[in-house]
């Protein structure tokens, strides 16, 4: 696929926008792609997401909003995901402690329903899954992981977040303790938004 002109983020969010960009410069050093926020998003009906898995709310995120708007749509969706306590937080995490709650107060209840646990019981991955549409029809789906464990106690004050509790064995630090670029090159939405820049490539 040639590169488009532009990719159309389904968010309001500068800050994600903001590490996109970063991501497209480290993982497509070569390739002339302009990443923008989908014109008016906040004005335009918004879209659900209640699906049980990340591939399918990242879909619905995308196919819904593309038909709303002209261009290549994409969209994300992520969290972390506990195998011991059924996967949870899982597609609930941003909402983990309730939809006000704070970092702190979703790391607390992370850390209680996990206390007396060890050793594999304490592992954890994040997952980002990314779809990009164009007028209602998908083009691809891509997902990244990255693999690590929760800690008993916060450590590093980087990143947002479950990243304070998020130890990463294979840099031996959490991914909050991580400098940006650092994270970059390793967490699920760097990998799965090199995977979707490779359809570019
Ligand atoms: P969403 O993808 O914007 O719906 O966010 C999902 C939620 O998952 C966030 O609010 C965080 O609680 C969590 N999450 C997703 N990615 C990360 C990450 O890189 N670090 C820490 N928490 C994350």
């Amino acid at each position: 696929m040639r590169a488009p002109a532009k990719l159309y983020l389904a968010s309001s969010n500068a800050g994600k926008l903001r590490e996109f960009r970063a991501l497209a410069r480290v993982f497509a050093p070569g390739v002339a792609l302009e990443l923008e926020l989908l014109p008016g998003f906040e004005s335009l009906p918004s879209f659900e997401e209640a699906a049980a898995t990340f591939a399918e709310n990242a879909l619905g995120k995308v196919l819904h909003y593309s038909r709303l708007r002209d261009g290549l749509v994409f969209a994300d969706d992520s969290g972390l995901v506990v195998p011991a306590l059924g996967g949870a937080p899982g597609v609930h995490s941003a909402r983990y402690a309730g939809a006000e709650a704070s970092n702190e107060r979703r790391i607390q209840k992370l850390l209680s329903a996990l206390r007396g646990k060890t050793g594999v019981e304490r592992a954890a991955h994040f997952v980002c899954a990314i779809a990009l549409a164009e007028d209602g029809r998908a083009v691809a789906v891509v997902t990244g992981r990255a693999d690590g464990k929760i800690l008993e106690a916060p450590r590093g004050s980087g990143g947002f977040g479950y990243d304070p509790v998020f130890y990463f064995p294979a840099l031996g630090k959490t991914f909050a303790e991580m400098a940006p670029e650092e994270k970059n090159l390793h967490s699920h939405r760097g990998q799965a938004f090199r995977k979707l820049l490779q359809l570019f490539a």
